[in-house]
């Protein structure tokens, strides 16, 4: 591409830390651990339910989604498992969009999610109707929305994409002679704007947790442990990227770390996913990217405020009433079905997994 027409025209939507819940890590003796775990599997049985956890909830749950034959991945990736799955059930421990992602890739599928208040900066900063609206003044160009978004904001977008594919797709729309418009990441877009060239207008939403690491923080850690390899997920802002070693989604940095030799790791990402990285590589070494220096905010602490609304006690509460589940409106959802399926078509023909290789 010769043309570089790159722009943020939207309003700042990134939230303020007033904005951003603390997190609030759920704290239980072994005896409450021990009797919560063997009530959610009972209740896991008898109400025919799966549960599938995101790499960024607790230890405790990734570990209980695995031994009672669920799964723990990233969005898209636990929506796919939850087509395959034969529960008539899903408990989706993760943010409200992953359960809705869920439930429009599984109508015919109960999905309870264990805190319906679980939400995501990047779905937050990107309300349906004005997102829609700002869409209506720019007709001429393709919509491609991240799957951090609510239905209602899919519904609106000609094609989902994930961190895995975006590259690929962004230029295969480029070639076709598209323009486009980025949602909600700024931060995302403007890296796959700067590696493919390709015209879009970005929205301006952010993840509250990759925003927060500091690239001068980090140059100096790396000066103190040159051994390292520095693996960033591409919701970080560009000046942290440029100084990785790997750029991946969440499933690609597992992978990084159980392919690469080096055996010490820098990780600019919700520092939940470390647990899954220890499990693929027991011998090896993480150490959380900073979020102190300049500007620092420490709005999240490396670990996302809505992940940490999953627990065990919510998980068994949800399982007994059969409350907070995810509901959605035919009509949108079959709307926003569409952009997913396009993605998984274009995959497809590619001869591309891209599920099992996505986003936060
Ligand atoms: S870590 Fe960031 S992108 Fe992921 S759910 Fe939390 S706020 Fe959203």
């Amino acid at each position: 591409m010769n043309a570089v027409v790159s722009e943020i025209v939207e309003k700042d939507r990134r939230l303020s830390p007033l904005q951003v819940p603390p997190t609030v890590i759920e704290m239980l003796d072994a005896s409450e651990r021990a009797s919560l775990v063997a009530r959610i599997q009972r209740l896991l049985v008898e109400q025919d339910a799966t549960l599938v956890a995101h790499y960024y909830t607790s230890p405790e749950l990734q570990e209980l989604a695995e031994a009672t034959g669920g799964y723990v991945s990233d969005s898209l990736d636990m929506a796919r498992f939850g087509t395959e799955c034969k529960s008539r059930t899903l408990v989706v421990a993760g943010v409200r969009f992953m359960g809705e992602t869920a439930k429009i890739l599984n109508p015919e599928k109960r999905v309870l999610m264990p805190d319906l208040h679980a939400e995501c900066s990047l779905d937050l900063g990107c309300p349906a109707d004005e997102f829609a609206a700002f869409c209506d003044q720019h007709p001429d160009r393709t919509v491609v929305v991240y799957a951090n978004t609510s239905a209602a904001v899919k519904a609106r977008s000609d094609w989902v994409v994930t961190s895995g594919i975006a590259l690929e797709l962004v230029r295969h729309l480029a070639e076709r002679g598209e323009k486009l418009i980025w949602a909600p990441d700024r931060h995302l877009g403007a890296y796959v704007q700067r590696e493919t060239g390709v015209d879009m207008l970005l929205w301006s939403a952010a993840c509250v947790v990759h925003e927060a690491f500091k690239a001068d923080a980090l140059k100096r850690l790396r000066a103190e442990h040159p051994d390292a390899k520095v693996l960033v997920h591409p919701e970080s802002p560009l000046d942290v990227i440029a100084q990785a070693d790997v750029v991946g989604s969440t499933t690609g940095l597992v992978e990084a770390v159980r392919k690469l030799p080096a055996k010490k790791f820098i990780v600019a990402t919700d520092n939940g996913l470390f647990h899954k990285m220890q499990q693929v590589a027991p011998d090896k070494v993480f150490l959380e990217a900073p979020i102190a220096g300049k500007g620092a905010t420490c709005v999240s602490c490396a670990h996302c405020p809505w992940m940490a609304m999953n627990g065990l006690r919510n998980l068994a509460q949800v399982l007994e009433t059969g409350a907070n589940e995810i509901l959605i409106d035919e009509t949108v959802r079959e709307r926003a079905v569409q952009p997913i399926r396009r993605l998984l078509e274009f995959a497809k023909q590619r001869k591309r997994v891209v599920l099992g290789n996505n986003d936060a």
